[in-house]
Protein backbone atom coordinates (compact mmCIF):
# COMPACT_ATOMS: atom_id res chain seq x y z
CA UNK A 1 0.00 0.00 0.00
CA UNK A 2 0.68 3.45 -0.58
CA UNK A 3 1.89 5.77 2.50
CA UNK A 4 -0.56 8.60 2.10
CA UNK A 5 1.84 11.50 1.17
CA UNK A 6 2.77 9.17 -1.87
CA UNK A 7 1.06 8.08 -5.39
CA UNK A 8 1.81 5.39 -7.48
CA UNK A 9 4.43 6.01 -9.09
CA UNK A 10 6.53 7.92 -6.30
CA UNK A 11 6.25 11.38 -6.83
CA UNK A 12 5.39 13.05 -3.66
CA UNK A 13 2.02 14.61 -4.07
CA UNK A 14 3.42 18.01 -3.44
CA UNK A 15 5.35 17.64 -6.06
CA UNK A 16 1.90 17.08 -8.45
CA UNK A 17 0.55 19.48 -6.83
CA UNK A 18 2.88 21.97 -7.82
CA UNK A 19 3.40 21.12 -11.42
CA UNK A 20 -0.64 21.55 -11.52
CA UNK A 21 0.06 24.93 -10.11
CA UNK A 22 2.64 26.13 -12.63
CA UNK A 23 5.41 26.62 -9.64
CA UNK A 24 7.72 23.74 -12.25
CA UNK A 25 7.11 25.99 -15.50
CA UNK A 26 9.73 28.36 -14.40
CA UNK A 27 12.05 24.99 -14.97
CA UNK A 28 10.28 24.99 -18.56
CA UNK A 29 13.04 24.82 -21.70
CA UNK A 30 11.49 26.93 -24.46
CA UNK A 31 13.29 27.64 -28.12
CA UNK A 32 13.64 30.69 -28.55
CA UNK A 33 11.61 31.06 -31.65
CA UNK A 34 8.84 32.05 -32.50
CA UNK A 35 6.91 30.12 -34.83
CA UNK A 36 4.46 31.05 -37.91
CA UNK A 37 0.78 29.64 -36.83
CA UNK A 38 0.48 26.45 -39.13
CA UNK A 39 -1.88 27.16 -41.75
CA UNK A 40 -5.28 25.93 -41.76
CA UNK A 41 -6.28 22.96 -43.78
CA UNK A 42 -9.74 21.72 -44.33
CA UNK A 43 -8.97 18.00 -44.43
CA UNK A 44 -11.38 16.27 -47.39
CA UNK A 45 -14.60 15.06 -46.82
CA UNK A 46 -12.73 11.29 -46.67
CA UNK A 47 -9.01 11.02 -46.56
CA UNK A 48 -8.30 10.19 -50.37
CA UNK A 49 -10.27 13.39 -51.22
CA UNK A 50 -8.54 16.51 -51.52
CA UNK A 51 -7.93 18.78 -48.85
CA UNK A 52 -8.68 22.63 -49.02
CA UNK A 53 -4.99 23.56 -49.91
CA UNK A 54 -4.78 20.75 -52.92
CA UNK A 55 -3.59 21.35 -56.69
CA UNK A 56 -5.87 18.64 -58.25
CA UNK A 57 -4.76 17.16 -61.47
CA UNK A 58 -7.61 14.75 -62.31
CA UNK A 59 -10.67 15.03 -60.83
CA UNK A 60 -12.08 12.63 -63.27
CA UNK A 61 -13.32 14.56 -65.88
CA UNK A 62 -10.85 16.07 -67.82
CA UNK A 63 -7.06 16.03 -68.28
CA UNK A 64 -6.43 19.37 -68.98
CA UNK A 65 -3.29 20.06 -66.53
CA UNK A 66 -1.45 17.61 -68.15
CA UNK A 67 0.47 17.77 -71.21
CA UNK A 68 -0.51 15.36 -73.93
CA UNK A 69 -3.93 14.91 -71.91
CA UNK A 70 -6.20 14.55 -74.91
CA UNK A 71 -4.48 11.46 -75.73
CA UNK A 72 -5.67 9.69 -73.33
CA UNK A 73 -9.10 8.21 -72.67
CA UNK A 74 -11.12 8.96 -69.85
CA UNK A 75 -14.12 6.90 -69.10
CA UNK A 76 -16.05 6.20 -66.48
CA UNK A 77 -14.32 8.95 -64.51
CA UNK A 78 -10.33 6.96 -64.56
CA UNK A 79 -8.48 8.12 -67.28
CA UNK A 80 -6.15 5.54 -68.84
CA UNK A 81 -2.94 5.57 -70.69
CA UNK A 82 -2.70 5.41 -74.77
CA UNK A 83 0.06 6.83 -77.46
CA UNK A 84 2.15 8.95 -74.80
CA UNK A 85 3.03 9.51 -71.42
CA UNK A 86 0.94 12.58 -70.00
CA UNK A 87 3.22 15.81 -68.28
CA UNK A 88 1.49 17.98 -65.58
CA UNK A 89 1.42 21.51 -66.49
CA UNK A 90 2.95 22.79 -63.50
CA UNK A 91 6.21 22.12 -61.52
CA UNK A 92 6.46 21.20 -57.87
CA UNK A 93 9.29 20.48 -55.95
CA UNK A 94 8.83 19.06 -52.20
CA UNK A 95 5.13 17.67 -52.21
CA UNK A 96 2.73 15.07 -51.11
CA UNK A 97 1.30 13.44 -54.05
CA UNK A 98 -1.87 11.36 -54.03
CA UNK A 99 -2.74 9.32 -56.80
CA UNK A 100 -5.21 5.86 -57.33
CA UNK A 101 -4.44 3.35 -60.00
CA UNK A 102 -6.08 0.12 -60.68
CA UNK A 103 -4.45 -2.55 -62.69
CA UNK A 104 -6.28 -4.11 -66.15
CA UNK A 105 -9.08 -6.34 -65.18
CA UNK A 106 -7.92 -8.49 -68.00
CA UNK A 107 -4.65 -10.12 -66.95
CA UNK A 108 -2.19 -10.08 -69.91
CA UNK A 109 0.83 -10.67 -70.03
CA UNK A 110 4.07 -11.25 -66.90
CA UNK A 111 6.05 -9.56 -65.33
CA UNK A 112 7.27 -6.06 -66.19
CA UNK A 113 4.72 -6.65 -69.24
CA UNK A 114 1.63 -7.27 -67.02
CA UNK A 115 -0.22 -3.76 -65.78
CA UNK A 116 2.66 -1.27 -66.42
CA UNK A 117 3.03 2.46 -66.14
CA UNK A 118 4.89 4.74 -63.49
CA UNK A 119 4.54 8.09 -61.82
CA UNK A 120 7.87 9.77 -62.50
CA UNK A 121 8.46 12.94 -59.81
CA UNK A 122 10.33 15.71 -61.22
CA UNK A 123 9.81 13.98 -64.85
CA UNK A 124 12.84 12.05 -63.46
CA UNK A 125 12.09 9.51 -60.94
CA UNK A 126 9.46 6.79 -61.13
CA UNK A 127 7.92 5.20 -58.60
CA UNK A 128 6.87 2.64 -60.35
CA UNK A 129 3.31 0.97 -60.77
CA UNK A 130 3.03 -2.27 -62.28
CA UNK A 131 0.38 -5.35 -61.90
CA UNK A 132 2.16 -6.95 -59.16
CA UNK A 133 -1.14 -9.24 -57.77
CA UNK A 134 0.69 -13.20 -57.89
CA UNK A 135 3.22 -11.26 -61.19
CA UNK A 136 6.14 -11.86 -60.31
CA UNK A 137 9.45 -9.79 -61.37
CA UNK A 138 12.56 -8.23 -60.53
CA UNK A 139 12.24 -6.87 -57.01
CA UNK A 140 13.76 -3.47 -57.55
CA UNK A 141 10.69 -3.45 -60.29
CA UNK A 142 7.52 -4.45 -58.86
CA UNK A 143 5.10 -1.94 -57.51
CA UNK A 144 6.10 0.64 -55.03
CA UNK A 145 9.61 0.69 -56.34
CA UNK A 146 11.97 3.00 -57.11
CA UNK A 147 12.68 1.40 -60.61
CA UNK A 148 16.10 -0.37 -60.47
CA UNK A 149 16.85 1.29 -57.30
CA UNK A 150 15.16 -0.62 -54.37
CA UNK A 151 12.15 -2.54 -54.08
CA UNK A 152 9.27 -1.68 -51.81
CA UNK A 153 9.35 -2.33 -47.82
CA UNK A 154 6.46 -4.90 -49.09
CA UNK A 155 3.53 -5.83 -51.86
CA UNK A 156 0.32 -4.43 -50.64
CA UNK A 157 -1.16 -4.95 -54.21
CA UNK A 158 -5.38 -5.23 -54.51
CA UNK A 159 -6.50 -7.63 -56.90
CA UNK A 160 -6.67 -6.58 -60.48
CA UNK A 161 -9.59 -3.95 -61.05
CA UNK A 162 -9.25 -2.87 -57.44
CA UNK A 163 -7.95 0.48 -56.46
CA UNK A 164 -4.92 1.22 -54.91
CA UNK A 165 -3.81 4.14 -53.44
CA UNK A 166 -0.33 5.77 -53.21
CA UNK A 167 0.43 8.77 -51.44
CA UNK A 168 4.11 9.80 -52.14
CA UNK A 169 5.67 12.25 -49.81
CA UNK A 170 8.95 13.77 -51.98
CA UNK A 171 11.84 15.70 -50.90
CA UNK A 172 13.06 17.28 -54.46
CA UNK A 173 17.18 16.95 -54.68
CA UNK A 174 18.98 20.78 -54.47
CA UNK A 175 22.15 21.51 -56.46
CA UNK A 176 24.79 23.77 -55.92
CA UNK A 177 25.47 26.24 -58.79
CA UNK A 178 28.77 24.05 -60.06
CA UNK A 179 26.17 21.03 -60.39
CA UNK A 180 27.50 19.15 -56.85
CA UNK A 181 24.65 17.61 -54.97
CA UNK A 182 23.60 19.28 -51.68
CA UNK A 183 20.92 17.07 -51.12
CA UNK A 184 19.76 14.31 -52.82
CA UNK A 185 16.23 13.82 -53.33
CA UNK A 186 14.31 11.22 -50.70
CA UNK A 187 10.98 9.74 -51.42
CA UNK A 188 8.24 8.04 -48.81
CA UNK A 189 5.40 5.59 -50.11
CA UNK A 190 2.48 4.94 -48.86
CA UNK A 191 0.53 2.13 -50.51
CA UNK A 192 -2.84 1.39 -49.57
CA UNK A 193 -2.11 2.40 -45.94
CA UNK A 194 1.23 0.11 -45.87
CA UNK A 195 4.54 2.09 -45.90
CA UNK A 196 6.50 0.97 -49.16
CA UNK A 197 9.41 3.25 -49.14
CA UNK A 198 10.94 4.84 -45.65
CA UNK A 199 12.65 8.59 -46.69
CA UNK A 200 14.16 6.60 -49.82
CA UNK A 201 17.63 8.22 -50.63
CA UNK A 202 16.90 8.87 -55.04
CA UNK A 203 20.55 7.99 -56.08
CA UNK A 204 19.67 10.06 -59.28
CA UNK A 205 17.35 9.93 -62.12
CA UNK A 206 15.63 6.55 -63.46
CA UNK A 207 17.35 4.70 -66.22
CA UNK A 208 16.60 1.87 -68.00
CA UNK A 209 19.77 1.48 -69.53
CA UNK A 210 22.49 3.38 -66.78
CA UNK A 211 23.44 3.37 -63.54
CA UNK A 212 21.85 6.00 -61.94
CA UNK A 213 23.47 9.00 -61.60
CA UNK A 214 22.60 12.93 -60.49
CA UNK A 215 22.64 15.79 -63.14
CA UNK A 216 21.68 18.96 -61.76
CA UNK A 217 17.78 20.38 -62.81
CA UNK A 218 15.59 22.96 -61.22
CA UNK A 219 14.16 22.69 -57.96
CA UNK A 220 10.64 22.45 -59.31
CA UNK A 221 9.72 19.65 -62.19
CA UNK A 222 6.48 18.06 -63.14
CA UNK A 223 4.76 14.98 -62.67
CA UNK A 224 4.99 13.01 -65.56
CA UNK A 225 2.65 9.38 -66.02
CA UNK A 226 4.13 6.40 -68.32
CA UNK A 227 2.77 4.84 -71.18
CA UNK A 228 4.07 1.55 -71.11
CA UNK A 229 0.98 0.09 -73.48
CA UNK A 230 -1.28 -1.07 -70.55
CA UNK A 231 -4.65 0.08 -69.81
CA UNK A 232 -4.10 0.80 -66.19
CA UNK A 233 -6.27 3.01 -64.83
CA UNK A 234 -5.94 6.25 -62.90
CA UNK A 235 -8.46 8.57 -60.82
CA UNK A 236 -8.42 11.25 -57.92
CA UNK A 237 -4.82 13.04 -58.39
CA UNK A 238 -4.00 15.75 -56.51
CA UNK A 239 -0.58 17.56 -54.74
CA UNK A 240 0.24 19.54 -52.13
CA UNK A 241 3.05 21.41 -52.20
CA UNK A 242 5.58 21.39 -48.82
CA UNK A 243 6.34 24.38 -47.18
CA UNK A 244 8.45 23.89 -44.09
CA UNK A 245 7.32 25.90 -41.05
CA UNK A 246 8.54 29.30 -40.36
CA UNK A 247 9.73 30.83 -37.45
CA UNK A 248 11.49 34.09 -36.16
CA UNK A 249 14.46 33.25 -33.41
CA UNK A 250 13.71 36.01 -31.34
CA UNK A 251 16.69 34.76 -28.86
CA UNK A 252 19.29 31.77 -27.82
CA UNK A 253 17.33 28.96 -26.11
CA UNK A 254 16.69 28.95 -22.47
CA UNK A 255 15.64 27.52 -19.67
CA UNK A 256 12.95 29.56 -17.93
CA UNK A 257 14.40 29.47 -14.30
CA UNK A 258 18.31 29.85 -15.46
CA UNK A 259 16.67 33.01 -17.18
CA UNK A 260 15.18 34.18 -14.17
CA UNK A 261 18.55 34.13 -11.96
CA UNK A 262 20.49 35.29 -14.75
CA UNK A 263 18.46 38.13 -15.74
CA UNK A 264 16.30 39.48 -12.85
CA UNK A 265 14.30 42.19 -14.29
CA UNK A 266 13.09 39.10 -17.37
CA UNK A 267 11.33 38.15 -14.31
CA UNK A 268 8.78 40.93 -14.59
CA UNK A 269 8.17 40.41 -17.81
CA UNK A 270 7.71 36.92 -17.68
CA UNK A 271 4.95 37.56 -14.79
CA UNK A 272 3.79 40.31 -17.09
CA UNK A 273 3.47 38.56 -19.76
CA UNK A 274 1.56 35.69 -17.52
CA UNK A 275 -0.84 38.12 -16.25
CA UNK A 276 -2.01 39.45 -20.15
CA UNK A 277 -3.09 36.04 -21.09
CA UNK A 278 -4.98 35.60 -17.74
MG1 LIG B 1 6.87 1.58 -65.23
Amino acid sequence: MFSAGFLRFGLPVAALVAAASGTLSAQEWKSGIEWQEPALVTPGTTDDAPPSDAIVLFDGTNLDAWHNGEKWKIQDGVAIPQETAITSKQSFGDMQLHLEWSAPTEIRGEGQGRGNSGCYLMGLYEVQVLDSFENPTYFDGQAGSIYKQTPPLANAMRKPGEWNYYDIIFNAPRFRSNGDVVKPGYVTLIQNGVLMLNHFELEGPTSFVDAPHYKPHAETGPISLQFHGDAVKFRNIWVREIKPPTGRRVSAPFNLEQKKKEEPKQEEKTETTAEEKK
